[in-house]
């Protein structure tokens, strides 16, 4: 699981996360939503060790992320990232984006990669794709295949940050799509999201960020529905 205690994170003078407490079970899908600056990116990048943090702690499996001696770079293959916008390489099949990582990082065959990455692929609806260059999809293959490519690292935990956001909206539901079938299948996920749906009907428990503070978590029906911050409310009176 993952466990953040106390967590402070500035920039320079700017405190941008004041005092997160956290717990992500196994199994868990949280969605994080607040507006724009209030600190979503940056929780995620402090989980995976992308960020340094200046107070509290962040612990992965019982792994300190931020402690010396941490060995981060084997650590962050728990830890699957999604981004806004991914740019595989474009000089690389589909097949061969999603191979790479599995064969250099985890020192796999070249026939293992081609077989994890043809099952990853599959998985995320480009099976018929394998042999093509990211150019020729469209933004929301490539962010299936950002997906495939995170995927086949095997992490335990799946984090995404506003994967859908820079999409064309009728390319939106079939990221969703892929992201709603791993969380049927039982992934732990993190998802920093606007998708106000997505949120209210995947997730276990939905956390509202204003201004670096995680200031009201629960269940979807709690958040969307009888929220207790008046912050909240307002946020969410905004986004509907
Ligand atoms: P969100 O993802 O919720 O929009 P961010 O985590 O990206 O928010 O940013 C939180 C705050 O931290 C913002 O005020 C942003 O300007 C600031 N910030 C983010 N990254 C950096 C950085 N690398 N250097 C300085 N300030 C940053
Ligand atoms: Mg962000």
């Amino acid at each position: 699981m993952i466990e953040i205690r106390g967590l402070e994170k500035y920039f320079g003078a700017l405190q941008v996360l004041k005092g997160i407490d956290l717990d992500v079970a196994k199994g868990e899908v949280l969605s994080v939503i607040g507006a724009s600056g209030s600190g979503k990116s940056t929780l995620l990048y402090c989980i995976n060790g992308l960020e340094p943090i200046q107070k509290g702690s962040v612990i992965v499996d019982g792994t300190d992320v931020h402690a010396k001696g941490t060995d981060i770079n084997k650590l962050r293959q728990k830890l699957g990232m999604v981004f806004q916008q991914w740019n595989s390489f474009p000089h690389l099949t589909a097949l061969e984006n999603v191979a790479l990582a599995p064969k250099i990082v985890k020192g796999k065959s070249k026939a293992e990669a081609r077989d994890i990455a043809e099952k990853q692929l599959r998985h995320v609806g480009l099976d018929d794709k394998l042999n093509v260059f990211p150019s020729a999809l469209s933004g929301g293959q490539q962010q299936r295949l950002a997906i495939a490519r995170a995927l086949a690292m095997e992490p335990t935990y799946m984090l995404f940050d506003e994967a859908t956001s820079a999409l064309d909206p009728e390319l939106v539901g079939e990221v969703l799509d892929t992201m709603r079938l791993l969380a049927e299948e039982g992934m732990t996920m993190i998802c920093v999201t606007h998708e106000m749906g997505f949120a209210r009907d995947v997730s276990d428990r939905v956390a509202y960020f204003h201004q670096g503070v995680m200031e009201e978590i629960g269940p979807p029906e709690q958040i969307f529905g009888n929220a207790t911050s008046g912050h909240t409310r307002k946020f969410l009176a905004n986004v509907r």
